[in-house]
């Protein structure tokens, strides 16, 4: 308090922040909580690939609902988990969640499904866990081959330590997987990573994508990565895709994949095999 005054900061502001603190605090122990006990569900949203229509894949995402009953969105609780590094146990959960529930489809489907399951990973677990080797084996011990994988990454894996991370990645690519740039555009302006990186695909943010209809700089920055991605030889997802005319348009340009609310809202395990099946008949 003291320091804060000298510094001329406002006292009414101490309060308000060491209330911030304690509810971080509180969301902490109650999320250590959900990890340690496996309360946390994924819920799975359908790539589809712009040309064909069929579902290629699907992106797992992470929910929480606490035990009283509030829905928590991953945008608060993973920067708690990345903060608290709760995230290496909740990101290895995820991993074998997401490679059991693929493992279920193939079974289902009698042999390969042939869809592929995204899962994002955080510049944390990429720092501090032994991620290759978490995939590889959970990988194994599901009997999938690592080409049904694809790892999400933003750009702030950049920021540590780029060499460590370009031999993370390169020992990525080793297992088979593929690896997607996610939220491309909102991040660093060096490009220069991009020439260094074994990067497949682009996914462009969905802040650029959403209103591009309406918007002539956000369509000009869409058509700027499908340039940049075919130029560098990356594909391209798009995010947040509202509209059929928002995907036709997108496909035009030559964007490879769209995903977003007009194909599907991320959907529990069941409901997401069972879109899958419908619309890939
Ligand atoms: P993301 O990886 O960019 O995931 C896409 C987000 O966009 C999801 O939000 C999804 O529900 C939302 N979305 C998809 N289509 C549309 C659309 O058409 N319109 C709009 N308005 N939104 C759409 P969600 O599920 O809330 O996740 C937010 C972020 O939390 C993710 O962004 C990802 O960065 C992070 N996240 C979620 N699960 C995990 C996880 O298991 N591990 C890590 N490290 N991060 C995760
Ligand atoms: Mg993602
Ligand atoms: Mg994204
Ligand atoms: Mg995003």
């Amino acid at each position: 308090v003291k320091r804060a005054k000298e510094s001329g900061r406002s006292e009414v502001y101490q309060p308000a922040a060491f209330t911030i603190a304690r509810a971080q605090f509180a969301m902490e122990t109650e999320l250590r909580h959900a990890v340690e006990e496996k309360r946390l569900r994924l819920h799975y949203q359908p790539i589809c690939d712009l040309a064909s229509g069929r579902i290629t894949k699907f992106e797992a995402l992470a929910r929480w609902r606490t035990q009283d009953g509030r829905e928590i969105s991953p945008t608060e609780f993973i920067p708690v988990a990345e903060e608290s590094g709760l995230i290496v146990p909740l990101g290895r959960w995820a991993i074998e969640e997401a490679a059991s529930t693929l493992a279920g489809w193939d079974r289902a489907a009698g042999g390969n499904s042939g869809v592929r399951m995204a899962v994002n990973l955080s510049a944390i677990q990429l720092q501090r866990d032994t991620v290759v080797d978490v995939i590889e084996r959970t990988l194994t011990a599901a009997g999938l081959t690592g080409d049904r994988f694809t790892l999400e990454l933003t750009e702030s894996v950049m920021v540590s330590d780029p060499d460590r991370i370009a031999d993370t990645m390169l020992a990525l690519k080793g297992l088979g997987a593929t690896l997607a740039l996610d939220d491309f555009g909102t991040g660093y302006s060096n490009l220069a990573y991009l020439q260094k990186l074994p990067i497949d695909i682009l996914k462009i943010d969905r802040s650029f994508v959403t209103g591009m209809l309406a918007d002539r700089d956000k369509l000009a920055i869409v058509r700027a990565i499908l340039g940049l991605a075919q130029a560098l030889g990356m594909r391209t997802t798009a995010e947040g895709v509202e509209t059929i005319e928002l995907g036709q348009t997108l496909g035009a340009l030559g964007c490879n994949y769209g995903q977003g609310y007009v194909y599907a809202r991320p959907l529990d395990a069941a409901a997401a095999w069972s879109m899958l099946a419908e619309r890939n008949a």
